[in-house]
Formats: C-alpha cells, structure tokens, sequence
C-alpha cells in the first residue's frame, strides 16, 4: 500500500480565531477560506490537528472543556464533508520539559507510523515558529500563516533562522500553492 500524504494543522490561529486561551463555544470562529481550503486539499490529503494547550496546564479551563470546544469545531468540519483523523493535544506548560508539546517532533512521528503517511510529501501549517520548527523537526514541508500570533512572531522566525516553505495569511491561497 503507498504511503499517504497528511496536511498537519496547528489549530488556534490557523483553523480558527486565536482569542488566547478560548474554550467556550460561542467564541468559536472558523478563519476565512479554511473550509473551502480544506475541501480542495482533501482530494489529496489526510488531516489532523496538533495543538499545544498550555491553558490546561495553566489551570485556564480543563481537558473537558477543551473536547467541548474541539468536538464542536470538528462537528462544523464534518457538517462540511471535512474528516480530521484525530486531533492531539499538549496540556502541559513549557516548564513540565514534557515530550508532546510543539516543536517536539512526537506526535508526526506517531502519525507516520499509525497512518502510513509520508511525512516528506506532508505539511505542516501553524502560526507559531515552534510550528514550523515542528514541521521541520519531522521532515515536513511548512506553510506560515500571518494570521493568529504569526503577525507578531515574524521577527522571531527570522531571528532564529527558521524558514518556511511558504508564508501566506489566507487559508484559501496556502491551499491553492500546496495544490500545485
Ligand atoms: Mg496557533
Ligand atoms: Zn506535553
């Protein structure tokens, strides 16, 4: 069987309004171009969502609350024809030293192995530099969205010398140059 080819998506700030630490559903708001995105790379690609939640770890709202509010995220990508595979999650704050939390490279790893996917013809898409670390870290090609927090940490990106296959900040257009 040939390997498969995943789209990796960093979640707040990417799929979704950043609003810092959000978990009740009705701040909930999808980012422009991220469902019709979405649709077009599906012809080609699996999907998941890897989320660092220091707002557990920080006591800001629980492991429950944070289902509520990605269960209802995903029930709007289903109503839509859109699967996601599986969404993972870091609770822990940068201090615990824990091994899931993004730019560790655990979980692409997990998924490579669990999905049988290629991880050199897979994306990577956040609004962080430790996502694009992430994707780097596994091999994968990168899309820095200049939505969310990336406007901020532009500088940043370049001052730690981490570069991007691409920047976009439209969902829609990031979909078009991956398609390509
Ligand atoms: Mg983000
Ligand atoms: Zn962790």
């Amino acid at each position: 069987m040939s390997k498969k080819k995943a789209i990796i998506l960093d979640r707040d700030g990417v799929l979704i309004e950043d609003k810092n630490y959000s978990y009740k559903i009705e701040d909930l708001e999808v980012l422009p171009g991220v469902i019709e995105g979405l649709k077009q790379l599906q012809e080609e690609f699996i999907f998941f969502i890897v989320t660092n939640q220091s707002g557990i770890g920080r006591g800001y709202y629980t492991v429950k609350d944070f289902h509520k509010y990605n269960d209802y995220l995903i029930s709007i990508l289903n109503e839509n024809n859109i699967k996601i595979e599986k969404t993972f999650f870091c609770p822990h704050v940068k201090e615990d030293k824990c091994d899931c939390r993004k730019p560790n490279p655990k979980y692409l790893k997990l998924i490579a192995d669990q999905w049988n996917v290629n991880l050199e013809s897979s994306w990577m898409i956040g609004d962080h530099p430790s996502d694009i670390k992430f994707g780097i870290n596994g091999g994968c090609r990168t899309v820095y969205m200049v939505t969310g927090h990336g406007k901020k940490h532009l500088q940043d990106l370049e001052a730690k010398d981490i570069k991007p296959t691409l920047v976009h900040s439209n969902f829609l257009d990031a979909t078009k140059e991956i398609m390509k």
